[in-house]
């Protein structure tokens, strides 16, 4: 990761898309396509949007 300081997540986000290939958010909700940063926020709305 680069040393620039971002002032919130949205600039974060597209510094990151534009400017690194690698992703940020690496677990995936295999339900809804959303990307998380941590496995545990992962499993935090699986538990919280896919409850079955
Ligand atoms: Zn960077
Ligand atoms: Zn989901």
């Amino acid at each position: 990761m680069c040393s620039q300081t971002f002032t919130n997540r949205a600039t974060l986000l597209r510094h990151y898309a534009a400017k690194h290939q690698e992703p940020l958010f690496n677990f995936k909700c295999d339900k809804c396509s959303i990307f998380f940063k941590t496995k545990w926020s992962l499993s935090t709305h699986k538990s919280k949007y896919h409850r079955d």
